[in-house]
């Protein structure tokens, strides 16, 4: 058996075949962090986070490595408008961004690089590239990569460069589709540039790295000059990813990456996900919907990560069945009858086809819509052999279990589900401690405390309404 993956670059399904058997290096392009992500990047994370927690799962020694922007044009231009710098613009957003990712079960990665701590790399960088005749200085102060120098640009995406126009410029971080022109790697500083401390110094004057190269630099900084597996949004491929493969390779001469994979855009009740439709979903919400992360987590990888997939409510309900049926699933077989005098059952051999049908839709391009049916079909199957027994042996009991558990450690469904319920419990434990303060206070006429008290439950979105049969409490966005 050996896993086999969708490569963009040869489209074909190709045999994984890292460069050092055992080891994978995995480079994803994260999110820029100007605003907050919504539920089509986290299609796109938490695919990542499935490629992460099978590789693991099957045996491989995996370094996963995800950059966050902080520097872009879009960085920028939404610092300027909040009149701050690009840091302290970033920063929340990345705090923001990780928490989403802890409350979705998204596995830490080894490193989360992020561009304005590289910029000395990646002035090294674009020197490599002009030393070899891929870049070339402007007069204005930017340095752009030159097209004409590199034969095979376009290849990635499967455009024809022979309507390239030699000599023209891009200095945009993103642009039209097919629009192969020379594109900046380094950008003459601004006034907003440096308003926003988004200016450095650099050989040829202040200024600021174009976005392409930030991903060149710093997965070759952190995983070396050739990557196992490079993943992202399918509206990376062009013109993110083939800069990427001119840049690295122009540099280095060497094969940048083995296995290039993207995920299909998201669609959210039947439309694409824009700005002006108004449908961006950002995962908070759908917490103060009060929806389950699991519920979220099943959905957004309910669907292989090349087919289409569109977030609706109503699929959203469905989701949240399904969690609760492999929790009730769970809960049931962890306390079945146990007899060692028991004939034998079939759940080890249950356990057995599920897992290895499992492994068979997870190393089919790491299809996890047909990996949920086999954990559907087991759960089904373990539940008609539990409705014909008075009990089970202890062995044959724990070798369900540990098959439902082993496939959830690539899932992450009952985990997450679990976590976020044990954080319910422990916000009602606490907000029922403070209630009781709360009316302790008023016992003894001490109003300043208890009105302090319902502001501190109010500044957590907890409103408290004092009835004839004592307060109850609700959580409110
Ligand atoms: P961004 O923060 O815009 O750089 O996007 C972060 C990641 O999310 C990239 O890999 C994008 O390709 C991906 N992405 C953006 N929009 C969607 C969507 N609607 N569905 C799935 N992935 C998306
Ligand atoms: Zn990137």
């Amino acid at each position: 058996m050996s896993l086999k993956v969708y490569n963009t670059a040869t489209r074909s399904l190709d045999t994984f075949e890292p460069l050092e058997n055992g080891r994978a290096t995995v480079y994803a392009c994260g999110p820029t962090i100007y605003n907050h992500a919504h539920i089509g990047n986290f299609r796109t994370f938490l695919f990542f986070d499935l490629v992460h927690r099978y590789l693991e799962w099957s045996g491989y020694d995996v370094r996963f490595v995800m950059n966050l922007t902080d520097v872009d044009d879009k960085v920028i231009e939404a610092a300027d408008a909040a009149r701050t710098s690009i840091s302290d613009h970033t920063g929340p957003f990345g705090e923001i961004f990780l928490d989403d990712c802890r409350t979705l079960g998204v596995r830490p990665v080894d490193r989360y690089p992020r561009a304005t701590h590289y910029i000395g790399p990646m002035v090294d960088f674009i020197e490599r590239l002009v030393a070899r005749g891929h870049a070339y200085a402007a007069d204005d102060g930017a340095v752009y990569f030159s097209i004409a120098s590199f034969p095979t640009y376009g290849r990635l995406k499967g455009i024809d460069t022979s309507t390239l126009m030699a000599g023209a410029r891009v200095e945009q971080d993103e642009y039209e589709k097919e629009d192969a022109r020379d594109f900046a790697l380094w950008k003459p500083a601004t006034e907003m540039d440096e308003r926003v401390g988004a200016a450095w110094d650099s050989p040829w004057g202040r200024g600021r790295p174009g976005w392409h190269l930030e991903c060149s630099v710093m997965s070759t900084a952190e995983l070396g000059e050739t990557l196992d597996m490079h993943l992202g949004g399918e509206d990376l491929i062009f013109p993110h990813h083939e800069n990427e493969i001119a840049q690295s390779e122009g540099a280095t001469g060497k094969p940048f990456v083995r296995h290039w994979m993207h995920v299909k855009h998201l669609f959210v009740e039947g439309r694409k996900m824009s700005k002006s439709l108004g449908n961006f979903i950002r995962v908070r919400e759908l917490l103060e919907e009060g929806y389950d992360p699991a519920a979220i987590r099943h959905l957004l990888i309910s669907s292989h990560y090349r087919g289409d997939l569109n977030f609706t409510r109503a699929g959203l309900e469905g989701s949240r069945a399904a969690v609760q049926r492999l929790l009730d699933f769970e809960t049931r077989l962890a306390g079945v009858t146990v007899d060692a005098m028991a004939e034998a059952s079939e759940l080890p051999g249950l356990a057995e086809e599920a897992r290895a049908a499992f492994r068979v839709a997870m190393d089919a391009d790491f299809n996890s819509a047909d990996a949920l049916a086999a954990v559907f079909r087991f759960v089904s199957g373990v539940n008609a052999a539990l409705d014909r027994r008075d009990a089970v042996r202890p062995a044959d009991r724990d070798s369900a279990l540990d098959a439902l558990r082993s496939m959830d450690q690539v899932l992450g469904l009952l985990e997450v589900a679990r976590a976020a319920r044990s954080v319910d419990d422990d916000l009602a434990a606490w907000v029922e401690q403070k209630i009781e303060e709360r009316a302790a206070a008023r016992a003894d006429r001490d109003f300043a405390t208890a009105d302090a008290i319902r502001q501190e439950l109010a500044a957590r979105n907890i409103v408290l309404e004092d009835g004839s049969g004592g307060t109850r409490w609700k959580v409110v966005s």
